[in-house]
């Protein structure tokens, strides 16, 4: 009768080390097959007494079945292996997919569109090939300004250029004679600088215009101190410093009061506790005229800003290329 709990055993054992098909039929033809181990106890039932056979054979009978269903099992579970292992190899390292992100001179942008919508103002748009007719003549440009020299515009031909501000936006808003106008117009603009820390060819303006009854100076700094507020933090203070630009009359520079330092200096307003941002001013009666508007009865203020030079000083970048050289190390981090 012994014997048996040996071959048991070592069936086992060899059935868990089979690691494919092939190993658990040559298992199979080893305890089971013609030459079997366990072939060769049914063989030896014969030399047995009568009275031994039957209980000998039964015990054999039930280990066949065992070994059989231990073998057609374990085929399986390789088999429900061998399905899975494309699939999930959990030692492959994994693939993680990339989040897009805003571009920072949008993310910029966005902001400062989002805060004129909520004081009311429009956003226009316009053609960036321009003629000189509405990046100039319409804006007040004297013929001797030297922004319409071609050493500092691109000029496609004589009658195209790539515009150099968005204010031509305004011009084509204005004659559509639709008023009051109070809108904002962002955009590229174009200029024949030399790439360098602070200058680049191309770059981003948002200009600001309100056309109404009795629109005063007032207004323009109400309304320009609200959108620093805004966008630098409540305690930001502005400064107005008298400057000339063609189409406005008075004009001035507009200065925040910086939004790290409160004032004190520091590296973002290298020490000047202020940070330069931008024109600003009356619409010259002249501009109104020239698109058929009174300027007896209507007024209106103009601004500009630029979303680099806003990006630079809120994300303290030093260099105003990086913002176009696409190196993904540069952009993650906005
Ligand atoms: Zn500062």
């Amino acid at each position: 009768m012994s014997g048996l709990d040996d071959l048991t055993a070592q069936f086992e054992t060899e059935l868990l080390q089979a690691r494919d098909a092939r190993a658990l039929e040559e298992l199979r033809v080893r305890f089971v097959g013609k030459k079997g181990l366990l072939t060769a106890q049914f063989k030896e039932l014969g030399m047995l007494s009568t009275a031994e056979r039957p209980a000998r054979g039964a015990e054999l009978n039930l280990l066949k079945e065992k070994i059989n269903q231990g073998l057609d099992g374990q085929l399986e579970v390789l088999r429900q292996k061998q399905w899975s292992k494309p699939t999930l190899d959990l030692t492959l390292p994994g693939r993680s997919s990339e989040i897009g992100r805003l571009h920072p001179l949008v993310q910029v942008e966005e902001r400062v569109k989002s805060i004129f919508r909520s004081m009311g103002f429009t956003v226009e748009t316009g053609p960036e090939i321009e003629t000189p007719y509405y990046n100039f003549t319409a804006l007040n440009t004297p013929e001797w300004h030297p922004a319409r020299d071609e050493a500092d515009t691109f000029y496609i031909d004589k009658e195209h250029l790539l515009r150099t501000e968005t204010s031509p936006v305004q011009i084509r808003v204005l004659e559509r004679g639709k008023l009051p106008v109070r809108m904002i117009a962002p955009g590229r603009v174009y200029r024949k600088d030399k790439p360098d820390p602070t200058h680049f060819p191309v770059f981003h303006q948002v200009e600001g215009l309100y056309v109404d009854h009795g629109v005063t100076f007032a207004d323009l700094k109400g309304t320009l101190l609200t959108f620093y507020r805004q966008l630098f933090g409540s305690d930001t203070k502005l400064r107005f410093r008298p400057h000339y630009f063609p189409f406005t009359e008075p004009s001035a520079e507009v200065d925040a009061s910086c939004f790290l330092c409160k004032g004190s200096g520091c590296r973002v307003c290298k020490d000047k506790g202020w940070l330069e941002m931008g024109g600003s001013g009356m619409v010259d009666p002249a501009v109104l005229s020239g698109v058929g508007i009174d300027p007896e009865e209507w007024t209106g203020f103009a601004f500009g800003l630029g979303i680099e030079r806003t990006a630079m000083i809120w994300y303290g970048v030093d260099d105003i290329r990086l913002f176009y050289e696409n190196d993904l190390r540069f952009l993650r981090q906005f």
